[in-house]
């Protein structure tokens, strides 16, 4: 038998060597094994099993280079785990991945798993154990005590040592003596990390759906159980907040559970609060459909991590809610995927591979003949026009649950509340005077900025020095309590100056308010509220997040304050008011996708108010109150947002009227910088790139963010129909550039950030 491997060292090359034949019983496709290679013991994966190496013809299908062939194959080492941690089918994703996002096939391989599961031998939590023996005879000659220690032994049937040590306040000594008769063995056993294990869970039941909620579930249903998929689409289920989808994701995975099949559930990281993780755990808690649900987030621990990952591969666990990278679980069989707030950008992962964890659901459904739910109150563009193109199927919840009236929207215009004396103040009268009202009737506010730090920008008013940093081509920002000047791209820090450094004069100016001085305003206006920041300069301790949510839930928070953490997945009745402190941040940023993330905003944070009896208010300022984005959020109008948005996109050839890919070359040689992005404009131009029509290429130009952590950076930008065509040139074009020592070069396959 011979295995074919992806080595973990960069050569997006498959090798071929000998399984040994004591290892065939064991060895199969996704298992990590040991190699050697050259004079080395490297690690790799298994991509395939064969019985002859063959003269070896490129796979056609792939992006990988002909394999190489030595004549006598060398054997493998050792495999790694007793289970082959990759299963072949999250394998063939991985490959088309590579394909596609235009990286090597170790890459996108290393990508599913998370470090700690790589790095199999240190994962487990051992701990000893006790057990009893009933085959063995009874001892003779024991001690009272021993007698007392073993009676309890045998009543407990199994415990760690340290609970025996512990709850008998006996010694080890005294184990040992009894392990000695043969009656007990002590032995090291993995135990499981549960990162909920002290979190009570109360049982739920289904709910009864109502008329929009009952033939949306239906279809999806329909979907599960055809025997057909080629006609599946993946489902695009609009669905306003709170109108009640995450039940129908609850019922669609109960449906999967029945028929033996398990669910993945995407969540961006920052809904995946407590409260989300909850109402799944509850649901699939009791009952016969009982299954474990394992959680895959970047705030557990490596060894929580590792576990519930094995839980997963074992079948104990068969609903996996997560991140991003919870989409490469091996869940098997598959019965269905969902992917909630599937236009959040954090879907995209931003160094390689660079993919978006929604389009891989909906391949991995493709590949995997099994159904994907993408829902969202505030559906990408690109999800949308599919729906629309008739590639996916849309479904509809136009209403709240229980006729919950949707949140007024006022909007204020910031330019008529600036004073001669004061210049532009932080609280227009409207937003003070709704705070006021709720704090006086007990309620709760969220006042959102997405803006950390306390001032954006350090000038001088005498010279026109700004503060700006020595790596990045942006400005500093100034954290008042840290007394420190921040760089917000590289980290960059220097003690913050109390003259001015160019010309020495003391009066420095602060300008560009982020939350810091929002807090400390706050807290002048509002001396009696308790007020809490929550953005990542407050949060230190993993807990935090989960402390400041369970204290504003109990009411021990008058004014939650924060960034784009407390705009998702928040479900706090008492909240009445929120206040968007400032729109126009997002509304100007340089990026095409700029109206569209603004329109989501209001529409998500708004999302957050009125979910309870008491109705829901929303105030937003901005000084561009008459800009689309805005009034067709006040008035919770996608449909037509999203026709006004289209036609420009189509003008502009933006996604998704077109697909973007994003050449990113940066160097901290400015010059070589662009001797070589002008070499890469040629390449593009030649010969070989001719046969992806059409194909508009617009740049080398510097990019938005000129300078960034020392390096200068430069963009090309491509749009064309035919992705998976230019994926491939590009791939090839990545792999066969020589850059001058000095210069690198990236490539984004459907940019989010264009920056
Ligand atoms: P969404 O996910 O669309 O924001 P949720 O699923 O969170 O909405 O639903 C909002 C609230 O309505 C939740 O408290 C949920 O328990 C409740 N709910 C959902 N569906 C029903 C239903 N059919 N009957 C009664 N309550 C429901
Ligand atoms: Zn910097």
């Amino acid at each position: 038998m011979i295995a074919r491997i992806a080595t973990e060292i960069s050569l997006n090359k498959l090798f071929d060597y000998e399984v040994p034949p004591e290892m065939e019983a064991s060895i199969s496709v996704g298992s990590r094994v040991k190699v050697p290679f050259k004079t080395r013991e490297i690690l790799g994966y298994v991509t395939e099993l064969i019985e002859h190496s063959p003269e070896m013809s490129a796979e056609s299908s792939l992006l990988l280079q002909p394999t190489e062939c030595p004549q006598k194959l060398k054997p493998i080492l050792e495999i790694i785990g007793e289970q082959s941690l990759i299963t072949p089918k999250v394998k063939d994703l991985a490959l088309w991945m590579a394909a596609y996002y235009c990286c090597t096939i170790e890459v996108a391989l290393r990508s599913l798993l998370p470090e700690v599961v790589r790095r199999e031998q240190e994962g487990w939590k051992k701990q000893l154990f006790v057990r009893y023996n009933a085959e063995a005879p009874e001892p003779e000659k024991l001690t009272l005590r021993q007698q007392e220690v073993l009676a309890f032994i045998q009543q407990q049937g199994e415990l760690p040592l340290t609970d025996l040590i512990e709850q008998l306040s006996c010694t080890a000594e005294v184990v040992r003596k009894i392990e000695r008769t043969g009656k007990i063995s002590i032995a090291s056993l993995k135990v499981l990390r549960d990162p909920y294990s002290n979190v009570r869970i109360l049982p739920t039941t289904a709910l009864n759906l109502n008329e929009e909620q009952a033939p949306c579930l239906k279809q999806i249903i329909q979907a599960m159980d055809s025997s057909d998929h080629s006609q599946t689409k993946p489902f695009l289920l609009f669905g306003v907040t709170g109108s009640g989808k995450t039940e129908i994701y609850l019922q669609a995975i109960a449906h999967a559970l029945e028929k033996g099949q398990g669910a993945i559930v995407l969540v961006p990281e920052i809904s995946l609060t407590p409260q989300t993780v909850e109402r799944f755990k509850s649901r699939f808690a009791e009952g016969p459909l009982r299954s474990q649900v394992a959680v895959l987030h970047s705030h557990l621990s490596a060894g929580e991590r590792h576990d519930e990952w094995h839980k997963i591969r074992r079948g104990d666990a068969r609903i996996v809610i997560g991140a991003r990278s919870a989409i490469f679980a091996p869940v098997e069989p598959l019965g269905v995927i969902i992917v909630d707030e599937e236009h959040e950008h954090s879907y995209k992962q931003e160094e390689s591979p660079r993919y978006n964890a929604r389009d891989v659901a909906v391949v991995r459904a493709q590949m995997e003949k099994t159904v994907v739910v993408l829902g969202s109150a505030t559906p990408s563009m690109e999800s949308y026009y599919n729906a629309i193109q008739g590639k996916y199927t849309l479904l509809k919840l136009s209403k709240r649950v229980d006729d919950i009236q949707m949140p007024q929207v006022a909007i204020v215009d910031m330019c008529s509340e600036i004073r001669v004396d004061r210049g532009i103040p932080l609280f227009s009268t409207r937003l003070k005077e709704a705070i006021r009202r709720q704090l006086e009737e007990s309620h709760q506010v969220i006042l959102f900025l997405n803006r950390r730090g306390y001032a954006t920008q350090l000038q001088c008013p005498d010279c026109g020095y700004v503060a700006e940093c020595p790596n990045c081509s942006v400005s500093m920002v100034y954290h008042r309590r840290a007394q420190l000047l921040k760089c917000h791209i590289c980290g960059h820090h220097v003690q913050a100056p109390y003259r001015c450094p160019d010309c020495n004069k003391p009066d420095i100016r602060y300008s560009g308010a982020g939350t810091e001085r929002i807090e400390e305003t706050l807290q002048k206006l509002f001396p009696q509220a308790r007020i809490r920041r929550m953005d990542s300069d407050t949060l230190k301790k993993k807990e935090d997040y989960r402390d400041i949510l369970t204290a504003f839930g109990l009411g021990k928070i008058d004014i939650l304050l924060g960034t784009q953490m407390i705009t998702k997945g928040l479900h706090f009745p008492r909240v009445t008011l929120v206040g968007i402190l400032n729109a126009d941040i997002s509304l100007h940023r340089p990026d095409f996708r700029a109206s569209e993330r603004t329109f989501q905003l209001i529409t998500q944070v708004a999302g957050r108010a009125g979910r309870g009896d008491d109705e829901g208010e929303v105030i937003v300022q901005t000084f561009t109150p008459w800009a689309p984005a805005i009034l067709y959020a006040k008035n919770h109008d996608y449909e037509n947002f999203y026709a006004d948005e289209i036609t420009s996109r189509k003008e502009l050839h933006y996604p998704p009227a077109s697909r973007l890919a994003l050449l990113t070359i940066k160097s901290m040689d400015e010059e070589k910088l662009q001797l070589t992005a002008q070499h890469i404009r040629q390449l593009l131009d030649g010969e070989s790139f001719q046969s992806i029509r059409p194909l508009v290429i617009n740049g080398p130009v510097p990019a938005l963010l000129e300078r960034s952590q020392g390096y200068y950076r430069y963009h090309i930008l491509l749009r064309t129909a035919k992705m998976m065509a230019l994926s491939r040139k590009l791939f090839e074009l990545f792999q066969s550039v020589k850059c001058p020592k000095g210069v690198s070069f990236t490539v984004d396959i459907d940019p989010m950030d264009l920056t």
